[in-house]
């Protein structure tokens, strides 16, 4: 039982890093580029620009995926 238990947990743990996989984008407001009731975010990470409605933030990195294998 125990056993079960603890691969449940281990489970939880790696979808949980698994996701914070794919929001690696560390987003920076950056008020003086806001437009249309949309604010501008920029990664610090990747470099990714985005425009959100007010009061929210960016869920997802836009990181560029790696390029397919030729
Ligand atoms: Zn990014």
């Amino acid at each position: 039982m125990v056993v079960i238990v603890g691969l449940f947990i281990a489970f939880v743990l790696v979808a949980i890093f698994a996701r914070r996989g794919v929001r690696g984008c560390r987003w920076r407001m950056d008020r003086t580029r806001d437009r249309d009731g949309l604010q501008y975010f920029r990664c610090a990470a990747c470099g990714a620009e985005e425009l959100v409605p007010k009061g929210k933030s960016p869920q997802d990195c836009r990181a560029p995926r790696k390029p397919p294998k030729p």
